[in-house]
């Protein structure tokens, strides 16, 4: 089973409207490499801006609300996202999951509201430091996708994306043998729970301090499918690269 290569781009909170030029320049930067698929997720409030600016790009979410409307100040549903032009979101980052407390029961009802808006997702996962430390990493992410992956849902839709949450910014990579180890190790788990088919179809990207300089390494990686990329993903001269490579 081939699977398309997928870079998405997280620029999390970060990006007013003057940014809308760097995110056409990514896009048209990435015209170059048809066989991979490229997505940025611009804050909210970019969104749509975003969507409307480079016609037929892919643009998403960071996050959304499990219910599709309601009194939850401060909250966006995924349909108002598909509303606004989005075609993906990203649910669980660990940012969200360490910072606003989400579950994994959190992250499985995002995730399925999501897809029934018609979105399509980036479910993240990835342990703590600690938790690398102590040797548990694999049983502690696959404990993660068991709680958090909905059910049935379309390999086409829906990606994984492993993000040791040490390497988020931080600079640090895990060892290839470690990506390899974790990307096989998720693969099984999603054969077991979703089936051996929608296992190979679906794709799991890789995240933490992907840059231009690691990007062939980590995308030449077994299992590993794509790069989901925070601070390398706000320029065209650092998102290009990584888009090139894989
Ligand atoms: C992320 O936040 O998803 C991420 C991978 O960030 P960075 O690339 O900056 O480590």
């Amino acid at each position: 089973m081939t699977r398309r290569k997928y870079v998405v781009g997280n620029w999390k909170m970060n990006g007013l409207t003057a940014a809308l030029d760097e995110a056409g320049a990514i896009f048209a930067a990435a015209e170059a490499y048809p066989s991979v698929d490229v997505a940025l997720c611009p804050p909210f409030t970019l969104v749509g801006a975003m969507a409307a600016a480079v016609p037929g790009a892919a643009v998403g979410g960071q996050d959304c609300h499990a219910a599709d409307s309601g009194a939850f100040t401060g909250s966006v549903a995924a349909p108002m996202l598909a509303d606004a032009g989005a075609t993906l979101v990203i649910v669980g980052h660990s940012e969200r999951r360490e910072g606003f407390g989400e579950s994994d029961a959190d992250v499985r009802a995002k995730a399925a509201a999501a897809l029934a808006a018609g979105l399509s997702v980036i479910l993240c996962v990835g342990e703590p430091r600690a938790v690398r430390e102590s040797g548990e990493a694999i049983a502690y992410v696959l404990a993660q996708i068991a709680g958090s992956l909905p059910d049935d849902a379309d390999p086409a839709r829906l990606a994984i994306a492993y993000e040791p949450i040490w390497a988020i910014g931080t600079g640090l990579v895990p060892t290839v043998a470690d990506v390899a180890d974790m990307h096989g190790a998720i693969r099984a788990k999603l054969a077991e729970q979703a089936g051996a088919a929608a296992a190979q179809a679906m794709r799991i990207l890789y995240g933490g301090s992907v840059n231009g300089d690691n990007a062939a390494e980590l995308l030449g990686t077994g299992d590993v499918d794509g790069a989901l990329v925070g601070g390398a993903s706000l320029t065209a001269g650092k998102f290009g690269p990584i888009v090139a490579a894989a």
